[in-house]
């Protein structure tokens, strides 16, 4: 069981803190901050303040301790209003789950109180450029010297490696294994002192990539050269071979975390297309009063609420425990094309206004096909929902 340990009331109390949160601080900022790229760090303080950092993390360890479904309201409420924002403390959670679930008592003691403040934030480093769906692929390896272990390597596409300060990194340390997956290991690696907030030596940040949407967010290159960590506190759970268990396990509470998103941005999508075509008049009557758009509307509200649906139920499922893969995969799968489809249905009916930088749609139709690419393609989630439902059910 992954306890739960909020009331409903607790549930309410946050959601409209974050509520008021987002229609005061983030509605006036979000669109100019997306159209920069630039880095939120009021927000971003913000988020720590309101403990959302932690927001997964036991409260022995200083976190909420939320469950899965209230985490998922909270992530598909910020996305109505800017996705980005919930990148931020979502990969630093899948870092901390995986030392929360697998780590040893003095690793838990040691990283969990830092990550669920915001005083040391991460995330998750496993693709590579080689290396994406094929995560038995990395070439990033770990080798045991004494008490540490030295890290070569280069990773791609990480969220918050330009400006985060620690890492679970995916490595290889045994390159020769077979099958691949027996040579893997998960290191919690810090990038920089915690003084000085120089960068360890060893680390080598590259360039933050420029993207299409899921912008404002750090997402980027960073290279490990003879970088060193102590090897007690750094190898998760203190033994090696067990990291690409680990990594798909902590994917599992990504890929709610990225169908929440999907609800959120298919929720304002619909929101404001319902607005829009009561105000928007064409042929002397509301765009509302033609069966086409009629049509989309209908299509649209139906999705969207068949998306929350399978959230709440991947939510649900994780709160009891148990590898959830075949939940979270449907809901991950179906509420991303369902974001997608519904943002790219508003833009239709928002004609000439839903391509204008004055108006949201255009940013929810950029932000969208993330969300089809991320904790594991589109592609990848209806074979892991085949393989889980025929091992569920042997004939
Ligand atoms: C904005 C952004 C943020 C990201 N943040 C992170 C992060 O924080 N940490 C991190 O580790 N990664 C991150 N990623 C990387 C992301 O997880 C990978 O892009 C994703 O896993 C896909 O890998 P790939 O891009 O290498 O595609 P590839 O693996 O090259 O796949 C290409 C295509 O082939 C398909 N395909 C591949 N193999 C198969 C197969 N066996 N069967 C059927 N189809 C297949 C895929 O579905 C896809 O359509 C991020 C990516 C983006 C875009």
């Amino acid at each position: 069981m992954n306890a739960p340990t909020v009331t409903e009331a607790d549930e309410r109390a946050l959601l409209d803190a974050v509520d008021r949160w987002l229609v005061k601080k983030v509605a006036p900022v979000a669109a100019r901050f997306d159209e920069a790229d630039e880095y939120p760090h009021e927000l971003v303080t913000d988020m720590c303040e309101m403990g959302l950092y932690g927001a997964l993390i036991e409260p022995e360890y200083g976190g909420l301790g939320l469950s899965a479904l209230t985490y998922s309201r909270i992530v598909a409420r910020i996305s109505q209003e800017w996705m980005s924002l919930t990148g931020f403390f979502n990969s630093h959670l899948m870092m901390a789950i995986i030392v929360q679930k697998f780590g040893t008592p003095r690793q838990k003691d040691h990283w969990l109180p830092k990550f669920a403040t915001g005083e040391l934030r991460g995330g998750l480093g496993l693709t590579e450029a080689e290396a994406g769906t094929d995560l038995q692929g990395i070439r990033t390896t770990a080798r045991r010297q004494g008490d540490a272990y030295r890290i070569d390597g280069a990773k791609l596409w990480i969220t918050n490696a330009i400006r985060g300060d620690i890492l679970a990194l995916l490595v290889k340390t045994d390159p020769d294994a077979e099958p691949r997956h027996r040579g893997m290991s998960i290191l919690i690696a810090p990038t920089r002192d915690a003084v000085t907030k120089q960068d360890l030596p060893g680390v080598r940040r590259g360039r933050q990539l420029a993207k299409l949407g899921y912008r404002g967010i750090d997402t980027g290159e960073i290279a490990f050269d003879d970088y060193r960590c102590d090897a007690e506190l750094c190898l998760v759970g203190g033994e090696e071979g067990k990291g690409f268990a680990m990594a798909t396990g902590g994917l599992e509470i990504g890929r709610v975390n990225v169908a929440a998103r999907g609800v959120g941005i298919a929720k304002r999508a619909l929101d404001e297309s319902v607005a829009y075509a009561q105000v928007r008049k064409t042929m002397g009557k509301p765009i509302a009063e033609h069966q086409a758009i009629q049509l989309k509307l209908g299509e649209m509200a139906a999705k969207t609420r068949a998306a929350e649906l399978l959230v709440e139920d991947a939510a649900r499922a994780y709160d009891r425990g148990g590898r959830v893969d075949l939940e979270a995969g449907m809901a991950k799968w179906f509420a991303s094309e369902t974001a997608f489809e519904v943002a790219t249905e508003a833009m239709r009916i928002f004609g000439a206004n839903g391509y204008s930088k004055d108006y949201p749609i255009e940013r929810l139709y950029r932000d969208a096909p993330l969300l089809m690419i991320g904790e594991g393609t589109n592609e990848m989630q209806r074979i892991i929902i085949a393989r889980r439902l025929i091992a569920r059910n042997p004939v």
